[in-house]
C-alpha cells in the first residue's frame, strides 16, 4: 500500500486534478490519497488557503465577509465545472464554509483554524467525487472520524501518539481513500491545523500509521535540486537523499517538503519519494535511510534568511559554572526558542529567528544579560542568513570546511559565524542577508562544478 500526497499546485485547477486522478489510478497500490487545498494556477495567483485566511480575518473583524467568501467559492465552482461534477457539490461547499463562520466562536484561533482547514477538506470531497464520477470506488475520509488527533496548538499542531493506532484501521477499508491534509482534531473536538505547508505532515503520519511501503509526495518539480534554482542556474537534480540530509535541507529553506514531515515516516522506516504531478514518469528523489556516496561530500546547499544573533562575551566564561544555563534560562523566561548556539572560550552566540526578537524583548534581554550575568559585551546582529551545506559524506572527508570557506572568501563574502552540527551531516555559515545568493553560488560552484 502506498500513500500519495498531492500539493497545492496539483489541486489548483480541474486540469491538474485530472492529472492527480490519472496518477492515482495508474498504480493499484495508491490506496490513500492526501490532498492540499487548491494552490496557485500561475505565479500571480493566490492560494485558497490564503483566501481563507483573508476570509477569516475579515469575518473576525467585521462579522461578515461576503466578498472573500465568494472568492473562495468561485475557485471551487471553476474546478467543479471543469471536472463536470454535478452543481450540488458547490452548494455543499458553500454550506460548509458558512457553517464554519457561524461555528464555535469562543476564540479567534478556533475560528481561524476551522476556516483555514476548509481548503483541504473541500479539495478531498471534490477529488473523491471526481473519482466516483469515473466509476471508481473512492471515499472522502473525515479526519475526526478516522481519529487523527493532534495537540490544541492552533496553527502549529503536533500529532498525538494515539492517532497512529486509530489510523491503522484505514488499512481495512475498501476503495481509494481521499484524506484532507493540513489538520486534525484536538481531544476536545476542535479543528487544529499544522503549520503552513502541513499537508506533507498528514501524509507522513498516514504512511506511518498504515505501514505503507512508500510515501509518495507529488509536487511541481521533477526532483529536489542541489541548490535553489532561483539562485543557481540549472542546479543538479538529487536522486537520493538520506532522511537526515533532507531534514537539514528542508529546515534551511528547501521548501519542497515540510521540515517536520519526515519524522513520522522516518520513525516507521518508510521511504519517501518526491515526484512531479506534471511529469510523473521522472524518477524523482528518494529519501532513504542510507545511500551510497558518489564521491561528493556535499549533496545540497540550502539557505534561509531572517535570523539574528545575540553575541555575549565574558572573560573566563569557560570557567564559570552555570553560565550557559542561566543565559538560556533568560531566553526561556522570555519564551524564546533558539536555533543554534555556537560558542568559544569566552563567548557564545545565540542564533534566533529574527521575527521572535521584537525590539521590546531585545531591550529586556540585553538588560538582563548585563545585570544577571555581568557579561562584558553583548551585540545583537540582525538580517543574517544561514547557508547550510549538507551531506553525509562530510563526516569522512577532510577539507570540506576549508573548501567552503575558501569559496566564500574568493566571492568576498564575510563569514559572520560558522557552526558545524554535532552530527557532521551539515555545516552552517552565517552571512549578511545581502550576501546570500553570492554565497550559495560560490559554494555550489566549489562543490558541484569543480567537483572531480
Ligand atoms: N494549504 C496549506 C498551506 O498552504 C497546507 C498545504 O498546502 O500543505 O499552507
Amino acid at each position: 500500500m502506498k500513500v500519495a500526497k498531492f500539493g497545492g499546485t496539483s489541486l489548483a485547477s480541474a486540469e491538474q486534478i485530472k492529472k492527480v486522478c490519472s496518477i492515482v489510478l495508474a498504480d493499484d497500490a495508491r490506496k490513500i490519497v492526501v490532498v492540499s487545498a487548491p494552490g496557485k494556477r500561475h505565479k500571480q495567483d493566490t492560494k485558497v488557503t490564503d483566501l481563507l485566511i483573508a476570509l477569516a480575518e475579515r469575518y473576525l473583524m467585521n462579522g461578515e465577509a461576503e466578498v472573500e467568501l465568494e472568492a473562495v467559492i468561485s475557485r471551487y465552482r471553476e474546478i467543479a465545472a471543469g471536472l463536470e461534477l454535478e452543481a450540488d457539490i458547490v452548494q455543499v461547499i458553500e454550506a460548509d464554509l458558512r457553517s464554519r463562520l457561524t461555528g464555535d466562536a469562543s476564540s479567534a484561533e478556533k475560528v481561524m483554524d476551522g476556516i483555514k482547514a476548509a481548503g483541504e477538506d473541500n479539495s478531498a470531497k471534490i477529488v473523491a467525487r471526481f473519482l466516483q464520477s469515473r466509476g471508481v470506488e473512492a471515499h472522502y475520509v473525515n479526519p475526526k472520524e478516522a481519529g487523527l488527533l493532534v495537540s490544541d496548538e492552533h496553527g502549529n499542531a503536533q500529532v498525538l501518539p494515539e492517532s497512529y493506532a486509530n489510523l491503522h484501521d484505514l488499512r481495512e477499508r475498501s476503495g481509494i481513500l481521499v484524506f484532507p491534509g493540513f489538520f486534525g482534531f484536538s481531544p476536545a473536538g476542535d479543528i487544529v491545523t499544522f503549520s503552513r505547508g502541513g499537508s506533507d505532515i498528514t501524509g507522513s503520519i498516514l504512511a506511518a500509521a498504515v505501514e505503507a511501503e512508500l510515501y509518495e509526495n507529488f509536487t511541481d518539480v521533477d526532483s529536489v535540486f542541489a541548490a535553489n534554482p532561483n539562485m543557481v542556474q540549472n542546479p543538479q537534480e538529487i536522486r537520493e537523499l538520506t532522511y537526515r540530509e533532507m531534514r537539514e535541507l528542508s529546515y534551511a529553506g528547501f521548501s519542497v517538503f515540510h521540515d517536520e514531515a519526515l519524522i513520522p515516516a522516518f520513525r516507521a522506516g518508510i521511504p519517501v519519494c518526491i515526484k512531479n504531478t506534471n511529469n510523473p514518469a521522472a524518477p524523482g528523489t528518494m529519501i532513504v535511510f542510507e545511500r551510497k556516496g558518489n564521491g561528493n561530500p556535499v549533496v545540497g546547499i540550502a539557505s534561509d534568511s531572517g535570523f539574528c544573533s545575540i553575541y555575549v562575551s565574558k572573560y573566563l566564561m569557560n570557567r564559570e559554572i552555570g553560565f550557559g544555563r542561566r543565559l538560556l534560562q533568560i531566553l526561556e523566561e522570555e519564551e524564546l526558542s533558539y536555533e543554534h548556539t555556537p560558542s568559544g572560550i569566552d563567548d557564545i552566540s545565540i542564533i534566533l529567528r529574527d521575527s521572535r526578537l521584537t525590539p521590546e524583548v531585545e531591550t529586556r534581554i540585553v538588560d538582563r544579560i548585563k545585570r544577571e550575568l555581568a557579561a562584558d559585551n553583548i551585540v545583537i546582529e540582525r538580517n543574517l542568513s544561514m547557508i547550510m551545506i549538507v551531506g553525509e559524506g562530510m563526516r569522512h572527508n577532510v577539507g570540506t570546511t576549508a573548501r567552503a570557506a575558501t569559496a566564500l572568501a574568493r566571492a568576498s563574502v564575510n563569514i559572520e559565524m560558522i557552526n558545524q552540527g554535532s552530527s557532521e551531516v551539515s555545516m552552517m555559515f552565517g552571512v549578511k542577508a545581502e550576501d546570500t545568493e553570492k554565497a550559495v553560488r560560490a559554494i555550489y560552484e566549489q562543490f558541484f562544478q569543480n567537483h572531480q
